[in-house]
């Protein structure tokens, strides 16, 4: 076993501390990553604080993961050591399930095991990202193509693929309308993804505060949502719509903006159930649908994705000691747009 320094969540109240954590012995098919970054992603908070359900304490979260690896197991023969590499929310799932089969691990019929918050192959509850190292099944990790700078890719294996993902499935490109709502550390990648896509760009957010950043990284338009006349201005304008806020928003008013078979796609998750009136849907053939991070060879595209277009996160790297800080600023929307901590001042 390996014992190395992490932050842990010791109660749903208390800021995280420094401790440390054992990692398994390596497996024929492990690897062991040096992490060097690790993105704050808002489920690390929610998580933490035990607001999606009781949390097993100290729990270590943290589920977008840089770093390189230093050791592997005898029998892997995707990564060597040195390799720049990256772990997303899963590191495992069944492989035998129809879903799994189909690259959609995320969707594991039989549960997928999360980075952090999960059971892990040693029976043992899975510790994410804030912390020096981790150990991971090959299967489950990606590899980080040289084009992207190691912490600007940290968030892409969350906000990333979770943006990504919807946006392929509902084919973003060109001559496609497609309309974020908000402007955090999902909403600015999916800015960027759904540009370099090819599709027009349209950022619903509540002020236009942001406008300039979101013009810059490759939003066509940019409305405030607290100004009424938006709503009728772009009636009927997007086929897609992609929802990255977890506030309770007026479903209707947002599903009244999609053009006939336009799909408003929820990827941030309020604690409330969203009301969505049968009449916002019948008139114009519209869906209503939600989309989970993305599957192991999706992440991977992704990454190249954003390799070949350029494309990583915005990002403010810090130290683990502004953590609880930077926990505070990130219910405050005051980041532009995600933090990353760097791995050695664990
Ligand atoms: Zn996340
Ligand atoms: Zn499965």
């Amino acid at each position: 076993m390996l014992t190395v320094n992490a932050y842990a969540a010791t109660s749903a109240t208390e800021p995280l501390a420094p401790t440390t954590i054992e990692r398994r012995d390596l497996g024929p098919d492990d690897v062991l990553i040096d992490i060097r970054f690790s993105g704050i992603c808002h489920s690390d908070i929610h998580t933490a604080r035990s607001e999606w359900g009781p949390a097993r304490y100290p729990i270590v979260v943290g589920h977008e993961i840089a770093g390189v690896v230093r050791e592997v197991g005898s029998a892997v023969t995707k990564f060597a050591v040195g390799d720049r590499v990256g772990v997303g929310c899963l590191v495992d799932s069944c492989r035998e399930c129809d879903n799994c089969r189909k690259g959609l691990e995320q969707y594991c019929r039989n549960g997928s095991t999360g980075t952090y918050g999960g059971v892990g192959r040693d029976g043992e509850p899975t510790q994410g990202g804030y912390s020096q190292a981790i150990v991971v099944t090959e299967d489950f990790v990606l590899r980080i193509p040289d084009g992207i700078e190691l912490d600007a890719a940290a968030p892409l294996l969350c906000a990333g693929i979770t943006t990504y993902s919807p946006l392929r499935h509902w084919n973003a490109g060109p001559g496609r309308r497609v309309a974020v709502i908000g402007m955090g550390g999902l909403g600015h990648m999916a800015v960027k993804l759904a540009h370099a896509m090819g599709a027009e760009v349209t950022v619903l957010s509540q002020s236009l505060k942001k406008r300039e950043d979101g013009l810059r990284l490759g939003a066509d338009h940019y409305y405030a949502t607290s100004d009424e006349d938006t709503f009728t201005t772009l009636a009927g304008s997007f086929d897609l719509i992609i929802n990255t806020v977890s506030a309770t928003l007026d479903m209707d008013a947002y599903l009244r903006l999609l053009a006939v078979d336009g799909t408003l796609v929820n990827v941030g998750a309020p604690e409330k159930p969203l009301s969505v009136h049968a009449f916002s849907l019948i008139p114009a053939r519209r869906s209503f649908a939600g989309s989970n991070i993305g599957g192991i060879a999706e992440t991977q595209e992704m990454l190249d994705f954003c390799a070949e277009h350029g494309l990583g996160a915005e990002i403010e790297v810090i130290p683990a000691e502004k953590i609880n800080e930077a926990y505070e600023r990130v219910l405050a929307s005051d980041v532009r747009y995600r933090f990353v901590i760097d791995a050695s001042t664990f």
